[in-house]
């Protein structure tokens, strides 16, 4: 298993839990894809069918759930969109999102026989939603003690789905993006391996979603990939994964990558509208698509790279929207998604209207996480009286 560490844009190594080049860019791990192919996959649960991308083999228990997700095709969907929609069902994941793929693999490695990684005997994050949770039960699974930084005006209904792992929660005061970087500077030196949204072994875990998908459409392959970016971790795996399958040559076009934001923190699509090569922090803006608000985006300007070299583009969503998508979504494919993951939808509709995405194309909508814990705040159901239900079931069938 290689622990070496490689720097997408100025192509240094390191070695050790690093997260950062000295050029300041993000790291990433160094994979021999070249004599990869198809048949390599082998039959194994999960993300961990591609063995031989990966720098550790399946563990069992909660691991092996991990990944493996549908992708469908939903026709119901394409009017809205304006193109033909393929959704990749992130929701399925253990805890409801794709941060599990990221959580079980950095687990995986740091509990491996014979690692090159560093002992550590801890793991944290810096998160109020979907990996906070994904990490705290992973961590729980592998019965390593798991340290949660929250902030200090998380929801508490948040801190209480978090809370059922077990993990040790702190709230913690101050800048949401230094406490970020803080984490990777203290980590190592306290033997805590602080599986943070866009470092090596997390970004490593969810390149997957894009090998999955890639496989689902071989030999051909989805002339777009639409994905929610926040941190632009899971984009620059998606990225990642997208240039070991170009470079084993078995990728018949690489796809096209979307980053999908929401307008109020949209700091990677407002550098691309710049024409930007680099991400510059924005101000904080309140966004029904909380998940993916980071005004100031750790990998952003990896993401940027991920479009300049496919040919893709980013954009930011109004709220209303993305809850128009969201609704759609429940409503048309029966599927329930977080606002963040509508944000999938709503931006291939945009991109058809801007002229980014055909009519024709095949284009992948991640769906990053289940709308099913999200408290939406409106329903309503009339009362019947069981003597009269019979009626009002003919009165349904009658509408
Ligand atoms: C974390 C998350 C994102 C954003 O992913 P990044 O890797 O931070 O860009 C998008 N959607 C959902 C549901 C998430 O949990
Ligand atoms: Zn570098």
């Amino acid at each position: 298993m290689s622990a070496t560490r490689r720097c997408y844009a100025c192509g240094s190594r390191e070695t050790g839990l690093v997260a950062r080049c000295s050029c300041g860019e993000a790291l990433w791990l160094e994979t021999d894809a070249d004599s990869f192919d198809w048949n390599d996959v082998i039959d194994a649960p999960g993300m961990w069918r591609y063995e031989s991308l990966l720098p550790v083999s399946a563990p069992d228990g909660l691991f092996a759930a991990a990944g493996g997700t549908p992708l469908v095709r939903e026709p119901s969907l394409d009017a809205f969109a304006g193109a033909r929609v393929h959704l990749k069902v992130e929701g399925g994941n253990p805890t409801g999102s794709f941060k599990d793929r990221g959580s079980a693999l950095g687990l995986a490695v740091l509990q491996a026989d014979g690692r090159e990684e560093p002992a550590v005997d801890a793991v944290g994050t810096v998160s109020h939603g979907n990996m906070a949770i994904s990490t705290s039960a992973y961590a729980a699974a592998s019965g390593l003690p798991c340290v949660v930084l929250v902030p200090e005006d998380i929801p508490e209904s948040r801190l209480e789905t978090i809370s059922q792992f077990d993990p040790t929660v702190l709230r913690v005061a101050g800048d949401y993006g230094r406490l970020y970087e803080r984490t990777l500077e203290i980590g190592p030196a306290r033997d805590i391996a602080f599986l943070n949204s866009d470092v090596p072994l997390r970004v490593e875990g969810q390149k997957t979603t894009a090998l999955e998908i890639c496989e689902s459409f071989a030999p051909d392959a989805p002339d777009a990939i639409v994905v929610p970016t926040s941190s632009g971790g899971h984009f620059s795996g998606i990225w990642k994964a997208l240039r070991e399958l170009e470079s084993a040559g078995v990728l018949a076009d690489v796809p096209r990558l979307y980053a999908v934001q929401a307008a109020a923190s949209a700091p990677i699509a407002e550098a691309y509208d710049r024409g930007a090569s680099e991400v510059s922090r924005v101000e904080r803006g309140e966004t029904v698509a909380y998940s993916i608000g980071n005004p100031d985006p750790p990998s952003g300007t990896r993401a940027l790279a991920a479009i300049e070299d496919t040919d893709g583009a980013a954009v930011g969503l109004e709220d209303p929207e993305i809850l128009e998508a969201q609704r759609t979504l429940a409503s048309e494919a029966g599927l329930s998604v977080e606002a963040s993951s509508a944000t999938a939808l709503a931006g291939i509709r945009r991109l058809v209207d801007a002229g980014e995405i055909d009519s024709s194309d095949d284009v992948v909508a991640v769906t990053t996480g289940t709308g099913l814990t999200d408290h939406l705040g409106s329903g309503s159901a009339d009362l019947v009286e069981i003597e009269a239900l019979e009626d009002r079931l003919a009165a349904f069938r009658d509408d």
